[in-house]
């Protein structure tokens, strides 16, 4: 029988078979992925796990086929195929201004995804300390289980999502072997100020330490704020790993392509831990990927443009309805305070808004060390249509509260 293992969090049930291993028992299925699933059940709009409704530019969609039928068939270079490096390479220096070999500092993977884990397996040793700042996308807590870190986290205060700059520092210990970013940051939408990067920047370097930056979110960004990349600062680029992918700026999160940049070191021991999880990511895919990453400015600016409407479009019925919301600066999150509406926790919030309203969310404890903390906020996702988003607005306004 599976029983629940901590608070109220339904899917961290400890998987009762003693052939399982315990490392496994100390992350759950994700509940990001598992509310999709959930959605799909109960007929509900799902604004839960991130990814688009709607198509990917056709351009990209052409260059894939293009690329099936060529000579792209097997195995690319493990850590990528050359065009996408060099693809990489230029559009990290044009929009970041970041320097990067494509022999020496490029790792493409299979998404974001495996660049994390496959950052964290390169440099951390059992016991080493990482530092993580939350909220934060779920994915990093069974990263550091895996890598065998132990993961020290840092409060982003709701609502200004701010960091206070003595806990960052306490949280650092002569065990820290690096410090996980996520800027534009999910699921809080938070956008790194130059200030803070340069705090992290400056404690990073004297702990010699490594910061990896999830930096999936670059171009979805409001009020017309521009990216800053850690790596760009002073030195930093000898102690970052900065993950990036296709998924999000090209609305394509099935085709798994992500990579890593990173100084020579790091990349041939990232090259290594990742020939060996997954030897490549899909050829075709990869230099369809190359052919997206020379698109024009106009593309960019359109799909913040885009994004920035429906964050505005949520945002508002969000505020009818009754949340207590932050607005995004980036990313395509909203963190929503649901105690006005009275239940007892978010998975009991989501539970009636999936099964009894029709939309499906993310409950927030997914997004903390403890699940206590999370547990006033869920996350909604506004990667939608605008109908898809229209829908939903109409679900969500015959929401009531409970007492
Ligand atoms: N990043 C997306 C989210 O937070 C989805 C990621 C995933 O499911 N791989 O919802």
């Amino acid at each position: 029988m599976a029983k629940k293992a901590r608070g109220t969090r339904s899917f961290g049930y400890r998987i009762e078979d003693r052939r399982v291993a315990e490392r496994v028992q100390h992350f759950p299925e994700s509940v990001i992925r598992e509310m999709t699933r959930v959605a799909a059940k109960h007929g509900a709009v799902n604004l839960s796990q991130g990814f688009p409704d709607f198509d990917p530019p056709r351009e990209i969609v052409e260059a894939a086929r293009e690329a099936l039928t060529g000579p792209f068939q097997q195995y690319a270079i493990t850590w990528g195929a050359k065009p996408l490096r060099d693809a990489i390479a230029a559009k990290a220096k044009r929009f970041t201004g970041i320097d990067a070999d494509p022999e020496a500092n490029i790792v493409v993977t299979c998404g974001a995804t495996e660049a994390m884990m496959a950052a964290m397996l390169s440099v951390v040793d059992p016991g080493d300390e990482v530092v993580i700042p939350e909220p934060f996308y779920e994915n990093y807590g069974p990263d550091a289980i895996v890598s065998g870190a132990k993961a020290r986290f840092v409060r982003m205060a709701w609502p200004s999502w701010e960091i206070d700059e003595e806990a960052l520092k306490a949280a650092f210990t002569p065990k820290t072997k690096a410090i996980v970013l996520n800027t534009p940051n999910n699921p809080t939408g938070k956008v790194f100020s130059r200030e803070e990067l340069k705090i992290v920047a400056d404690l990073v370097t004297d702990r010699d330490a490594v910061a990896i930056t999830d930096e999936i979110y670059e171009h979805i960004l409001y009020g017309g704020k521009s990216h800053l990349s850690i790596a760009t600062l002073g030195s930093m680029a000898d102690r970052t790993i900065t993950i990036n992918g296709l998924s999000k700026t090209y609305s394509v999160t099935g085709w798994r392509v992500g990579w890593a940049i990173a100084p020579k070191t790091i990349a041939d021991a990232m090259k290594r831990v990742h020939d060996f999880l997954t030897v490549g990511a899909p050829h075709p895919l990869q230099i369809a990927g190359a052919v997206a990453l020379g698109f024009p400015d106009s593309y960019y600016r359109g799909l913040a443009a885009m994004y920035e409407r429906k964050r505005d479009l949520l945002w508002r019925v969000l505020q009818d309805v009754g949340f207590e919301a932050v607005r995004p600066d980036g990313a395509y999150y909203i963190m929503a305070d649901h105690t006005p509406f009275g239940f007892e926790d978010d998975w009991a919030f989501t539970r009636h808004l999936v099964e009894r309203i029709g939309v499906a969310v993310v409950p927030g404890s997914s997004f903390f060390s403890e699940p206590e903390d999370g547990k006033p906020y869920v996350r909604f996702m506004f990667s939608k249509r605008d109908e898809t988003l229209q829908e939903a607005a109409t679900r969500l306004r015959k929401l009531e509260p409970v007492r």
